[in-house]
């Protein structure tokens, strides 16, 4: 009998790791499948991540960080660098586990003139010289842009970007030729509701998270008024 037609060694482990870490993912919470979504833009889809939830569970942040960085631990790293509070949280996980020591240093989003902008603090540029050599770490990447300004403002310094690690990436999205290397690779695809496959079928549509995003506040606290 002669053997069928066997599968790539390599795409099976990548297959299977992706599995592993789409499961992890689910158990914080973030990560909903076989479902049926509304988004916030309207479309409709079958999967959905909530950002804000993929690095709670710090014994599984710690777990994917290590995967990160035992990625690239064949390349020296002086730096990592990232910008978001999960994707800091993430950063010292890899930085922590990889074989250079890497510090970690974190920039900050915010908007200039209508358009976004990525800063680092004035304290950091001297971790991120001429010839350092940066690791980017983002949690999702989904339209590349935040990554983008990473890469611009580091070449900016005069700095080399060694590459990017997140825990998602969308497939459709362009990086700038460096290398990537992410948990899981996927992207869902979003339908219009008049060609939602899954409305076709008659699938109950699932509004709770455009309603929870609607109903719910951020939590906030102020300092009180300071006593004459
Ligand atoms: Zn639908």
């Amino acid at each position: 009998m002669s053997p069928g037609p066997r599968k790539d060694p390599v795409a099976v482990e990548t297959e299977v790791r992706e599995k592993i870490h789409l499961e992890i993912l689910k158990r914080t919470g973030a990560y909903h499948a076989n479902d049926h979504v509304l988004l916030p833009s309207g479309q409709h889809t079958s999967e959905y991540i909530e950002k804000t939830l993929v690095t709670t569970e710090p014994s599984f942040t710690e777990g994917l960080g290590a995967v990160i960085a035992k990625h690239f631990a064949p390349w020296p790293v002086d730096v990592v660098l990232s910008t978001g509070p999960g994707a800091l949280i993430l950063s010292h996980c890899v930085a922590r586990a990889h074989p250079s020591r890497p510090v970690v240093v974190y920039g900050a989003k915010g908007l200039s003139g209508g358009k976004r902008r990525v800063t680092i603090p004035v304290e950091f540029q001297r971790l991120v010289r001429p010839a350092s050599k940066v690791l980017l770490i983002e949690d999702l990447v989904s339209t590349g842009s935040t990554i983008t300004l990473l890469i611009n403002l580091v070449e900016q310094l005069g700095a080399e970007v060694v590459g990017v690690g997140c825990l998602w990436r969308r497939t459709s999205v362009e990086l700038t030729g460096k290398p990537v290397f992410s948990l899981v690779s996927r992207d869902f695809p979003t339908y219009d509701p008049e060609e939602c496959p899954l409305c076709k079928k008659g699938v109950p549509l699932n509004e709770e998270f455009v309603r929870r995003r609607h109903a719910r506040r951020p939590s906030s606290v102020q300092e009180p008024k300071a006593a004459l």
